[in-house]
């Protein structure tokens, strides 16, 4: 049976698409961004143990070379991820398919589905297809959180499966997503135009970020206009909470306000889309 590497797993999450979803965060993505949230899900660990002698409460150790996590004793104070150079966490797991549908059989009666997520879920294409037979087993609807680098035209199996996709657009112009994310944006247009055509598309995302209003405006244009009706265009207001310094130092501090938001859901609008939420 195949692992995947788990960052963690949210029970109960009513923003990680619609209705009561249980969140599967995986290890690893493919992007770096600047503004990531949840810097610690980007790369696997390389076990060089620099965040065990931190651990306030010897909840770390090193066994045979690798960094080994105690849950039992964590107090889930982060310091470990907060000065890991490597942008990874020691608090990940190990799993099976198996112990997944374990840890979600009692909480099948209270959620509508599952959501996966990241890092980029994606990169764990063929554990995602296997979990996803064992959860419509379950009667619960699968969704997928991506960040569109893998090419979901390989993967029609696990499309056919799922119940949709939320997609991240984070930069129409691609030597700005360069920047901002490390790789470029082919694939993620690729995606968004493939998923549409399959009518796979529930979402998609766009980060507004502070003091780039040219790249905003052109992301903005660029989605609402090739967005059919009935797909949610989500507009997320660029928070710095989370993000690690040197993202901090290119966007600043501020957060984008809720007017400089409503600015670009104009745009949206005035572009023929009315399926558009601010968050
Ligand atoms: S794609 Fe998402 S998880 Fe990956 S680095 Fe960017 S913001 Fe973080
Ligand atoms: S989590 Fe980071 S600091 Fe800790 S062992 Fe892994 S790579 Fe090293
Ligand atoms: S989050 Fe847990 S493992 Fe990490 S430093 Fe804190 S107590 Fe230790």
């Amino acid at each position: 049976m195949k692992t995947a590497i788990v960052n963690k797993i949210i029970p109960f999450s009513n923003v990680d698409g619609p209705g009561n979803r249980t969140a599967i965060f995986f290890q690893g993505c493919s992007f770096a961004c600047l503004y990531c949230h949840n810097p610690e899900t980007i790369h696997l660990c390389r076990h060089c143990g620099e965040c065990v002698e931190q651990c306030p409460v010897n909840a770390l150790s090193m066994k045979n070379g690798k960094v080994v996590w105690d849950d039992e004793i964590c107090c889930e104070c982060d310091t470990c991820i907060k000065v890991c150079p490597h942008l990874s966490s020691p608090k990940t797991k190990l799993m099976k398919v198996a112990d997944i549908v374990e840890y979600i059989k009692p909480h099948v009666a209270f959620i509508e589905g599952i959501t996966v997520s990241g890092g980029e879920c994606m990169l764990q294409a063929d554990f995602l297809l296997e979990l996803f037979k064992e959860m419509k087993k379950m009667g619960l609807t699968c969704l997928i959180d991506s960040n569109g680098t893998v090419d979901f035209r390989k993967h029609t199996s696990l499309l056919d499966i799922s119940d949709g996709v939320m997609l991240d657009v984070k930069a129409f112009d691609n030597d700005f997503h360069r920047q901002i994310c490390k790789y470029d944006n082919l694939s993620v247009k690729q995606n968004l135009d493939y998923l549409q055509s399959i009518h796979k598309l529930l979402e998609v995302r766009t980060v507004l970020l502070p003091n780039q209003d040219e790249q905003n405006e052109a992301t903005v244009n660029y989605v609402s206009k090739c967005l059919k009706e009935g797909i949610t265009y989500k507009l997320l207001r660029f928070r710095p909470y989370g993000v690690r310094f040197e993202g901090v130092e290119y966007f600043g501090k501020e957060s984008v306000s809720e007017e400089y938001a409503e600015k670009f859901k104009n745009i949206v609008l005035k572009n023929g889309h009315n399926d558009i939420i601010i968050v």
